[in-house]
């Protein structure tokens, strides 16, 4: 199909769209047994494995303590059994390399039995441990290529999970991915080095305070998802969607979203169908989705489950853009999780609401009742302004990819300056800690902890600013900057290892400051954050993140603003980020290195992608489309000549105007493109300083061109179509 025989097709497609399977019934199967149904989870190991070797399980999964490698052979059979009942022939190993994407490789538990039959065979060594060839995955210069092996490692806390296909089922194993060597390749490794760093720091300021507590304190992660759904049919005659995942031409349409009538609006049927069938299919996976609504832009939504330990949190926001793209299919539409799909209206992010605790103590970001709970989550809340303050470039490096890169600092997500909203209340109570004196009495207006009882503290700080990227949200706070289609690892991993850090800081100085005598705790924790908060409140700001005041002030305040992926990406090689992981045990110096690199090269692949596909459309789809237009308007203007009529050619003499500009602009880039840096840092500059705006300017000729040539001789489905078309 080409031309706009596609684009006429893809309309009627549309039109006639008739749902291809009958609707879900969840009054047969209630939404209670879906849940979790093809998960082998605690119920499922309680009644499938022996006693001891389900206490010895949990004892890993939730204590944290380490497996006991005697106990896989059973957990293994238990697994595989479970599996064959339910349709699996073969396992997977599923892991998450630094591609961000989700990378699995099968096999069949069916091996030849020597008599000419077969059995099923699952041993607990193939549970624990995978040989995936590790060679094609990017490893940033970790491994050579004759040490190609990597391997993964069963990860005891996800579960293992069945995955449903028309023509059968298959067992998932949630894994860690690492060299032989021992670096970690993955997401997933980091994160949980990163929970053990967060939790021993934790524990010393939870013992402090005289809490005893069992469990491990972790991260809890809640991912809001953002993405766009528009009909597949126009995929199709779009190479940039299809390849890029975004428009990289396209005239705004007549409406966008100025009339805010889309975010929270009644959800198309054809996409409510979807979700609900996306819901049906995460609750099998024991994904807890709870919301779906419109979002901002047209076509765009959202889902968001609730929040989960970070690493299952983590898991599971994989597993949902996966659902989200493979249903999207089913329904005849594309799902673009990409974070510009469109230029002009708003892109998609993912709001990562991060909050850190367990399952016995509850958020330790949530103020409690009493004034020592209050203290206590004081200073918490205290180590994280000091965490974001110190570590800011980093939290920014964590959220920098090419196509966030059009959403941050764009007026409609957070700028990439990286500040924390603390609402108003809580605000003035760090303001008052701040002035007050240690051992001051009690001055109107001063708070002494332990002294003065606090003022009830916000367990909802009201008013909602959107604009800042990290916002105290009564409970939580809610990171705003993280992209659409990434993994919310890197981010947590990031603000694990922050907060390890600022909690450690603060727990020597307390340990020091009380010296085991609990009637000191009150006076060094005063004292702890009010030096906290005097020297890191340049990090709060609780007004209009978009505003031009705010990029001067931060300036003043000397936070730093790393506007693109090149800028912000060198900080992970930085002497205080490499001293933040190296001393946590998250990262090792080749660790971070190795993610520089391979992040700088998928910067530099993904707009090198772009550039082709500009000259390529350029080339074969506008310039053609335009050039017979302006052969329509040359013949009517021999024509009307020949019958004499004086007139000027306005409309020809522009369409001209623009197709030389056109041929000159791409002649042009195509010689830019030439180009060869020394080093992928300065490929990736030259990416975002000289190719990207190329692109842009290439961009506004088509696009006024396509203002002016006819409709029907245009190819490309329009904004308008793939917007507004349901
Ligand atoms: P909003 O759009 O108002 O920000 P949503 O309901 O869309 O809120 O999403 C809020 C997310 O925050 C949900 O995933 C929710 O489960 C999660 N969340 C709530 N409490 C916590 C917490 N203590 N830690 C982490 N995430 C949390
Ligand atoms: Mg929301």
């Amino acid at each position: 199909m080409s031309g706009i025989k596609a684009r006429l097709d893809a309309i009627s497609a549309i039109i006639n769209y008739k749902p291809s399977h009958a609707p879900l019934n969840f009054s047969e199967t209630k939404p209670t047994e879906v849940f979790g149904c093809n998960v082998f989870n605690d119920k499922v190991m309680r009644e499938r494995l022996p006693k001891d070797v389900y206490k010895s399980l949990k004892k890993t999964i939730e204590l944290g303590q380490k497996l006991d490698p005697s106990i896989a052979d059973t957990v293994a059979n238990a697994m595989k059994d479970w599996a064959i009942e339910r349709g699996a022939t073969h396992f997977t190993h599923v892991f998450y390399p630094l591609t961000g994407l989700t990378a699995e490789k099968h096999d069949a538990f069916l091996v030849p039995d020597g008599k000419g039959g077969a059995v099923a065979e699952f041993s607990g060594k193939m549970l624990i441990q995978g040989e995936p060839d590790a060679s094609s995955f990017p490893s940033g210069g970790l491994r050579t290529t004759f040490e190609a092996r990597g391997y993964t490692a069963w990860d005891v806390t996800s579960p293992a999970y069945i995955l449903e296909n028309p023509n059968g089922t298959f067992l998932c194993i949630p894994t860690a991915f690492v060299s032989w060597t021992g670096e970690a390749l993955d997401k997933k490794t980091p994160l949980l080095r990163s929970n053990q760093a967060l939790n021993k720091q934790a524990q010393r300021i939870l013992k402090l305070f005289g809490v005893q507590t069992k469990l491990p304190v972790v991260s809890y992660a809640g991912p809001e998802q953002e993405y766009f759904l528009i009909d597949r049919n126009f995929v199709f005659s779009r190479p940039d969607l299809l390849i890029a995942g975004r428009t990289l031409f396209g005239a705004k349409s007549a409406k966008g979203q100025e009339f805010e009538d889309q975010y929270f609006g009644v959800i198309p049927r054809r996409v409510l169908a979807f979700m609900m069938e996306v819901e049906r299919e995460l609750y099998k996976l024991g994904v807890p989705v709870k919301t779906r609504h419109n979002e901002v832009a047209p076509s765009q939504f959202e889902i968001a489950p609730i929040f989960e330990a970070g690493n299952l949190a983590t898991d599971h926001n994989q597993m949902v853009m996966t659902v989200l793209r493979t249903v999207a299919k089913r329904y005849g539409l594309m799902c673009l999780l990409h974070e510009k799909p469109f230029a002009g209206i708003n892109g998609s992010g993912k709001h990562l609401n991060y909050s850190i605790g367990s399952a016995e103590l509850g958020s330790l970001f949530d103020p409690g009742d009493t004034p020592h709970e209050n203290a206590q989550f004081l200073v918490f809340c205290a180590a994280a302004i000091r965490a974001v303050h110190k570590f800011s470039a980093l939290l920014r490096a964590t959220v920098a990819t090419p196509s966030n890169d059009h959403r941050l600092g764009a007026n409609e997500a957070p700028p990439a300056i990286m500040s924390v909203y603390l609402g108003e209340q809580l605000a003035d109570v760090f303001e008052q800690i701040k002035k007050g004196k240690v051992e001051g009495s009690k001055q109107k207006g001063i708070m002494n902890i332990g002294v003065d009882t606090l003022p009830p503290l916000p367990m909802d700080p009201g008013d909602r600013n959107r604009t800042s990227p990290f916002a105290f949200t009564g409970n939580r706070f809610e990171f705003r900057a993280v992209g659409s289609c990434q993994s919310i690892a890197g981010s947590q991993v990031a603000l694990n290892t922050m907060m390890a850090e600022s909690l450690d800081y603060i727990a020597t100085k307390l340990e020091a400051a009380t010296a085991g005598d609990p009637a000191k705790l009150n006076a060094a924790v005063q004292s702890v954050i009010q030096e906290i908060i005097k020297a890191h409140d340049a990090v709060v700001f609780n007004g209009d993140g978009y505003s031009e005041e705010w990029h001067a002030e931060a300036e003043k305040r000397g936070l730093p603003n790393l506007k693109t992926t090149p800028d912000a990406l060198p900080v992970l090689t930085s002497p205080e980020v490499v001293k933040l992981f190296t001393t946590y045990g998250v990262f090792s110096e080749a660790e971070l290195a190795s993610r520089k690199e391979i992040y700088l090269e998928q910067y530099v692949k993904t707009i090198q992608t772009e550039a082709a596909l500009v000259v390529r459309m350029a080339k074969t789809i506008i310039f053609p489309a335009a050039m017979r237009y302006q052969g329509e308007l040359a013949a009517t203007c021999a024509n009307l000549k020949a019958i004499g009529h004086d007139f000027k050619m306005t409309t020809l003499e522009c369409v001209t105007a623009k197709l030389r500009d056109l041929q000159a602009k791409v002649a042009e880039f195509e010689k830019l493109l030439e180009h060869s840096a020394e080093d992928t840092l300065a490929e990736a500059k030259f990416m975002c300083c000289t190719v990207l705006p190329a692109m842009l300017e290439i961009r506004a000729v088509a696009d006024a061109l396509e203002a002016v040539v006819a409709d029907d001789l245009w190819s490309l489905p329009s904004y308008q179509e793939m917007l507004f078309i349901r």
